[in-house]
């Protein structure tokens, strides 16, 4: 949105494409803040704001510079030759610029009782946001179970002690991988306790009354018992949305669409990444923001026929020029390398 609020303001005609709403695939058009209730860290809302509310505030200023919105699943996009291709259920969109910012959602385990309702308990006992979903009162006053033992689940548990009766974090080693001070704070929580070695290896329950238990199993010797809980957070870290891009953009080794921080190139000339998609250790709401704005004005340079720098640190323009990381040499497109010096008439 905020890619969409600086391109559409700079006159670049942004058509920004949203995935639709859809229970199965998990998908919410407007992404993780419209599944997110108070939001009361991003700058300039003193009191807080609701998650949905403050999409709709961006959605709207986008609007007043003239974006256009389109909700359909992209299938494919060819990004050897500009401008780029992307073919959606229903059109074929050809861009000048393509900026990427497709975030990150939520891993599962992959067990049986997981799923969304009315397949599973997700929404009926089954979370992967405390934040979103804890303060609900299906929660409150409940015994928990937090599944994981990074950053995430030490912050997800620690913060459902505010309303849960009991939180059990069930992790399948004896090591957290969480860091010190988060581990800290977790473990020093006398509302938490730990399930060392262990798994789930189901999550019981009825449609009637949701979640009632767990099906724990010890991943020491494989033994399994039943364990009573109301609720179940999964907390095992998120993966970005970067399916679509496999093989033609430069990823990490979790996926996470690689750019070098001074901006938001990635290794395709004129495809931009920002937020979450490329970002795995801050992921908040200002951050994303501030990456898509980045986005957002190095698109703009790259349209007008300046440098942008790329992930390895070289710069490139939008004729194909390539300009070393030293800054010393110019490759043209032909492959022919000249001196980058100064032109004095
Ligand atoms: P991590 O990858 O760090 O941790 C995931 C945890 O889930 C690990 O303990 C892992 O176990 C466990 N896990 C993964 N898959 C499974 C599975 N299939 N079954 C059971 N357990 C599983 O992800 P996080 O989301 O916790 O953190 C990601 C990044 O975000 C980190 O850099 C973190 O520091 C950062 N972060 C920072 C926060 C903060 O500072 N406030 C808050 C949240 C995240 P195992 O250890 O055995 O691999």
């Amino acid at each position: 949105m905020t890619a969409a609020i600086y391109t559409a303001r700079a006159n670049l005609n942004p058509l920004l494409i949203d995935a639709p709403a859809d229970t199965d695939k998990q998908t919410t058009p407007g992404g993780q803040l419209m599944i997110t209730t108070d939001v009361e860290n991003y700058p300039g809302f003193s009191k807080g704001i609701e998650g949905p509310e403050l999409m709709m505030e961006f959605r709207q200023q986008a609007e007043r510079f003239g974006t256009e919105f389109l909700e359909e699943w992209i299938n494919k996009v060819e990004l050897q030759a500009r401008p780029f291709t992307l073919h959606t259920e229903n059109r074929i969109v050809k861009a000048d610029t393509l900026i990427i910012a497709s975030g990150a959602s939520a891993k599962w385990l992959g067990i049986p009782g997981e799923a969304k309702t009315p397949k599973g308990f997700g929404g009926n006992g089954v979370s992967a946001c405390a934040t979103c979903d804890g303060p609900l009162p299906a929660f409150r006053n409940k015994r928990l179970v937090v599944v994981g033992g990074g950053d995430t689940a030490m912050e997800e548990a620690t913060f459902l002690t505010r309303y849960a009766a009991r939180v059990y974090v069930a992790h399948r080693r004896d090591k957290l991988r969480a860091s010190k001070i988060m581990q800290e704070k977790a473990l020093r929580n006398e509302k938490i306790e730990f399930l060392w070695n262990t798994e789930l290896a189901e999550i019981l329950g009825t449609h009637e009354h949701g979640v009632t238990g767990v099906r724990l199993r010890d991943t020491c010797n494989g033994e399994e018992k039943t364990f009573e809980c109301e609720g179940v957070f999964i907390a095992i870290g998120h993966k970005p949305n970067t399916e679509l891009f496999k093989g033609q953009i430069e990823m990490d080794t979790v996926g996470y669409l690689k750019t070098n921080g001074h901006s938001t190139a990635t290794n395709i000339p004129g495809v931009f990444a920002c937020g979450d998609v490329q970002d795995s250790v801050y992921r908040q709401a200002i951050t994303a923001a501030g990456t898509g704005c980045m986005s957002a004005i190095d698109a703009e340079r790259f349209l007008d026929h300046l440098p942008v720098e790329m992930p390895g640190g070289e710069e490139v323009t939008i004729e194909g020029e390539l300009i070393s990381r030293d800054r010393k040499l110019i490759i043209e497109p032909t492959g022919e390398v000249i001196p980058n010096e100064p032109v004095f008439e």
